[in-house]
């Protein structure tokens, strides 16, 4: 079977680094938030901008959670994001106490509509949170106009998105501050939980790393209420053998998009686009076609492991049925969780595999689709 996704051939791929990296660790004797975890902000941060600052925590979750507390947003407060993303955006909203707005997606970038984020703008909205969705850049520019206008703040969740660009600029610096997660799966993934935060401001990155660590100070006095939420010594290590490669391997995924997006361009599915001014991070590649779950089960008989992702927009889980503000009002959203099949793709896939992916989907549209 060729899984969607492969960690463990992302650490075989850079093994030697990896183990070399672990072993630094372990015989330094210091395991939590030390000079590993302050190199790995220092070098995320500069592959973003030079002027940038990072915060290295424990998930991507709570890198959400720390910049809404930090940019003083809680009870009461509403934030504007997709329903078409990890349970995890809504889950760090809701941790920092506030309140999740559903806005509807693009049906082409599959990223947070504009329209639809004018629309629910409302007197208790404070921020925008857009998702890049499967490594595909949101229109910033348009969101950063909105916020603006609106004097709202910005949190990007670059979750799925390090290293991609529009027109140049890498997302994650167009707001001021931006989470990222680095669990294994991710373009920028470790071997164990992790995330980061991303800001222009040094006074931001100063109070994130005050709240990952209990709202300390430099005397171990918590001057506000904060969270546990430490990145360890091993993860960070690991990440900074990892960021060395991400350029390479995003343009390995994006490589891998274009074979399949030529070959598939004259089947009846939605592709994802790759407009020629955006570099797409390619974290997943996702089609829209009807009879997805035959499609699914046939790909799967043939060794392919493709899946969903995800098979439920959040407002459509049990634990945000009926409660999310913005939930009754999202066809594009409802109609792509109809539709959407994710093809294996990242950077170690090989040729053959390639080849059989879009041998095997060719094949069924040309033959099984019609009976
Ligand atoms: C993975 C992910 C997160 C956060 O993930 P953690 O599992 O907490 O590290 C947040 N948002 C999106 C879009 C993600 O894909």
């Amino acid at each position: 079977m060729i899984p969607f996704c492969d960690p463990h051939a992302s650490y075989l791929a850079h093994k030697e680094e990896i183990d070399d990296a672990i072993k630094r660790v372990l015989d330094s004797g210091w395991y939590v938030l030390g000079k590993e975890v302050e190199a790995f902000e220092n070098e995320f941060a500069t592959f973003h901008n030079d002027t940038f600052h990072a915060t290295g925590v424990a998930n991507g979750t709570d890198a959400i959670a720390i910049c809404i507390r930090g940019l003083g947003l809680g009870v009461g407060d509403e934030i504007i994001t997709t329903s078409h993303t990890a349970v995890a955006t809504v889950a760090g909203i809701e941790q920092a106490g506030c309140t999740p707005v559903f806005a509807d997606i693009d049906p082409f970038s599959r990223c947070i509509s504009i329209k639809s984020i004018k629309e629910r703008i409302g007197s208790r909205t404070r921020a925008i949170m857009p998702v890049h969705i499967y490594g595909q850049p949101a229109e910033m520019q348009r969101i950063l106009d909105i916020a603006q206008t609106h004097k709202l703040e910005i949190i990007e969740d670059c979750s799925q998105a390090h290293g991609a660009e529009i027109d140049g600029i890498k997302v994650g610096t167009f707001a001021n501050v931006s989470a990222f997660s680095c669990y294994p799966t991710k373009n920028l993934g470790g071997t164990g939980d992790g995330g980061i935060i991303l800001t222009r401001s040094k006074e931001f990155a100063e109070k994130t790393k005050s709240l990952r660590q209990y709202g300390w100070n430099e005397q171990r006095e918590s001057i506000i209420a904060g969270f546990n939420s430490r990145l360890d010594e091993v993860q960070a290590a690991i990440l900074r053998v990892k960021l060395k490669h991400l350029t390479t391997d995003n343009e390995i995924r994006r490589s891998i998009a274009k074979k399949y997006n030529d070959a598939f361009s004259e089947l009846p599915m939605l592709l994802p686009c790759l407009p020629s001014n955006e570099l797409h991070a390619m974290h997943l590649y996702v089609i829209e076609c009807d009879r997805r779950d035959e499609l699914l089960n046939y790909l799967k008989s043939n060794q392919i492991g493709a899946s969903l992702h995800y098979p439920l927009a959040v407002h459509q889980h049990t634990a945000y049925a009926n409660r999310m503000q913005g939930n009754d009002d999202l066809p594009v959203t409802n109609n792509f969780y109809q539709k959407n099949l994710t093809l294996p793709l990242y950077p170690e896939l090989s040729n053959e595999a390639v080849q059989h992916i879009i041998s095997t989907l060719v094949n069924w549209f040309r033959k099984g689709y019609r009976h």
